[in-house]
């Protein structure tokens, strides 16, 4: 129900839960955050049940590195549960997806992923998307993603990290709310202002089959057909 991603140069998961705090006003079962520093898996933690549950995972066990993505879920599709909590990885935990939304026809999409040999380890919607984003993938996440989303019908907000490309940040939106941050030297993405007006007040506020990608430093914003957009960046004037 919620998405906090984070790629500069602070400790992710810190602002990724700090926002996931702020978001709790639209209520969740379940939270994770999957954080990429440069190994060849992702570094992840999930938990059904309250933010402080996470939290006290991330004490013990810390997720560090400076680029991330982390959920609050609603479940709508597989109860709420360590498993079915996002974010959902591939096989070799190279590609970490959280989603908001429904993916309305995943049923198919996760047949034919099964037939390809796909094996799912929750009940979720939202793992055909890390599956199908691994199927598509040939050396280029956005291309992936573009190619994934393709596939879906219904709502959805998606954030990506790939162990394979640590200084990369992909997001896109369809009718499912996210936003963008730009901060210094610094980039959010969020489904509300409030989980980022902490560190920044300069906002993207995206529309439907808009694409974020940030790649080594750089904020570029595309449309469905992958085209570069030139939006305008507006300042956020009020507070929490
Ligand atoms: N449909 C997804 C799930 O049930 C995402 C729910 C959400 O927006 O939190 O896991």
């Amino acid at each position: 129900c919620g998405i906090v991603g984070y790629i500069g140069s602070k400790q992710a998961s810190d602002v990724i839960i700090d926002g996931l705090e702020k978001l709790e006003y639209r209520g969740y079962d379940s939270a994770g955050v999957a954080v990429v520093n440069g190994d060849d898996k992702i570094s992840w933690a999930k938990k059904q049940g309250r933010l402080s549950g996470l939290e006290a995972i991330l004490a013990k066990k810390p997720v560090e590195g400076t680029v991330g993505i982390g959920h609050t879920r609603w479940a709508t599709h597989g109860a709420p549960s360590d498993l079915n909590s996002h974010p959902h990885l591939n096989a070799a935990e190279t590609i970490a997806v959280v989603h908001n939304g429904i993916i309305e026809n995943y049923m198919e999409l996760r047949e034919m992923l099964i037939a390809e040999g796909y094996v799912f380890k929750s009940e979720t919607d939202t793992e055909v998307a890390v599956h199908l984003i691994d199927k598509f993938y040939e050396g280029d996440l956005l291309t992936a993603v573009y190619r994934a989303v393709e596939q879906f019908r219904g709502a959805y907000a998606l954030g990506v990290v790939s162990a394979n490309h640590p200084g990369e940040l992909v997001a896109v939106r369809k009718e499912s709310p996210l936003i963008v941050g730009v901060g210094e030297g610094e980039y959010f993405i969020a489904s509300d202002v409030p989980a980022i007006l902490k560190y920044t007040r300069n906002v993207y506020y995206l529309e439907n089959d808009e694409v974020v990608y940030v790649k080594d430093g750089k904020l570029t914003i595309l449309d469905g057909e992958q085209k570069v957009i030139d939006k305008e960046l507006k300042v956020v004037e009020w507070d929490i």
